[in-house]
């Protein structure tokens, strides 16, 4: 809708498009293209800035609906790494889409606005927890303890097993039509039912949740939205089921984003290979922040740091840079010109101490293409919790650096 209001329109391979036409292209409605049309087309490389719109959740399995001790409950299967601990007791609202057999869609957003039901994953009171449970916080709460609680109240209807079950089971049949059975085709979510807001009391940080990585998307697009007509064809490209390792056919390791990029290329009459490999792409997603509280877990010459702005990070991955792209040190130095000369408050750290764990990204999705790529980003408190925190100046300093990016011709490196 943000795209369309700022003039783009749904792409079409036949169609002849001038400089500064501005394109679209809608994945089965999980992930987006978005793309300007450049002066020199792509026959020089075209810019592709990628970031992903996915975050960690609770999903609910396939027969999810039970009942225990005259409670009702959905069971769930986590989707991404989530420190489990962190998602009990805290308010949950209930997103995503039950399609059913006659063809029609049911679409959620339930417990997101004011008086709108809520949902919950209960946790043992402390004067019970007292030396339960002992051993690292992240084995206290195994995946099948996540199961959420949707119901206390029996049927009046008689039931002879399991009321409270069938008392929801009404209630979804009245209120939405749906039986038990639908939940088979179904991509339900189950997320922290919390606003954004300012975070301290000088309003310098922003506190939500799922800002990996839609604090990297926004800016992404604000400044694709603002582009009037670059050198080489731009493309956002907003993609699906990163937490996930990118899989899926809405996922980065699809075929539809090369499909796309082929369509630009037939239409400048160029061949995709030669193209891709005179392209330049930037991976727009977050990296840790440096936190005090835990700094025997970063290298305190290579952290993030809240407020030092925009982070190019060379390579991630774990185990010694295992399934990492590592950017070479001429497309590094290329983009150490474009926000130097931009003035991009910038930085370059890494995500953590080494052996400690890591993190993958977008870029070797990029890479595997054949297109130059490095990871930028912001540093994030508390990445892949129910409440992540980040800096103003931070994803500023991204938006002005994408933005740069994208109004930088295209020049041979190689
Ligand atoms: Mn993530
Ligand atoms: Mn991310």
């Amino acid at each position: 809708e943000m795209a369309e209001e700022r003039g783009f329109v749904p792409f079409d391979a036949g169609n002849d498009y001038a400089p500064g036409s501005r394109v679209y292209y809608n994945e089965k409605n999980k992930a987006l293209i978005l793309a300007v049309i450049g002066r020199q087309g792509v026959k020089n490389g075209l810019h592709l800035i990628a970031a992903h719109i996915d975050s960690p959740r609770v999903d609910l399995k396939t027969t999810p609906l039970y009942e225990e001790a005259e409670m009702a409950y959905f069971k769930t299967h986590y989707y991404g790494s989530i420190r489990r601990y962190q998602w009990v007791t805290t308010p949950l609202a209930m997103h995503g889409r039950i399609s059913l057999k006659s063809g029609t869609h049911l679409d959620f957003a339930l417990g997101e606005k004011e008086g709108e039901p809520q949902f919950v994953i209960t946790d043992l009171l402390p004067h019970l927890a007292k030396g339960l449970n002992p051993g690292p916080i992240d084995t206290v709460i195994t995946g099948e303890m996540l199961n959420i609680l949707i119901g206390s109240y029996p049927t009046a209807a008689g039931a002879e097993t399991d009321p409270v079950k069938q008392k929801v089971l009404e209630i979804l049949e009245k209120e939405y039509g749906i039986e038990e059975e639908d939940f088979l085709s179904a991509e339900i979510c189950f997320v922290p039912a919390c606003k954004a807001s300012d975070i301290g009391f000088d309003r310098s940080m922003i506190g939500a949740y799922g800002q990996d990585d839609k604090i990297c998307a926004y800016p992404a697009v604000a400044a694709l939205t603002r582009l009037e007509v670059p050198e080489n064809t731009t493309i956002v490209l907003l993609a699906d089921k990163e937490e996930v390792g990118n899989g899926s056919v809405s996922g980065m390791d699809s075929a539809y984003i090369d499909y796309f990029m082929e369509d630009l290329c037939v239409m400048d009459k160029v061949n995709l290979r030669d193209v891709l490999r005179k392209s330049q792409a930037l991976s727009a997603d977050v990296s840790s922040g440096y936190d005090p509280a835990y700094r025997d877990c970063f290298d305190i010459h290579n952290v993030n740091r809240m407020n030092h702005g925009a982070i190019i990070q060379k390579y991630n991955g774990y185990n010694g840079k295992a399934d990492t792209n590592d950017a070479g040190a001429e497309y590094l130095a290329e983009i150490r010109r474009i926000l130097d000369s931009a003035g991009v408050l910038w930085q370059s750290g890494e995500t953590g101490r080494i052996d400690l764990g890591g993190g993958r990204t977008l870029a070797r999705c990029i890479a595997n293409r054949n297109i130059d790529v490095v990871d930028i980003g912001v540093p994030v408190l508390s990445m892949h919790s129910t409440f992540e925190t980040t800096s103003k100046l931070d994803i500023y300093m991204l938006y002005k650096a994408l933005s740069a990016f994208m109004n930088t011709e295209i020049h041979v490196l190689y």
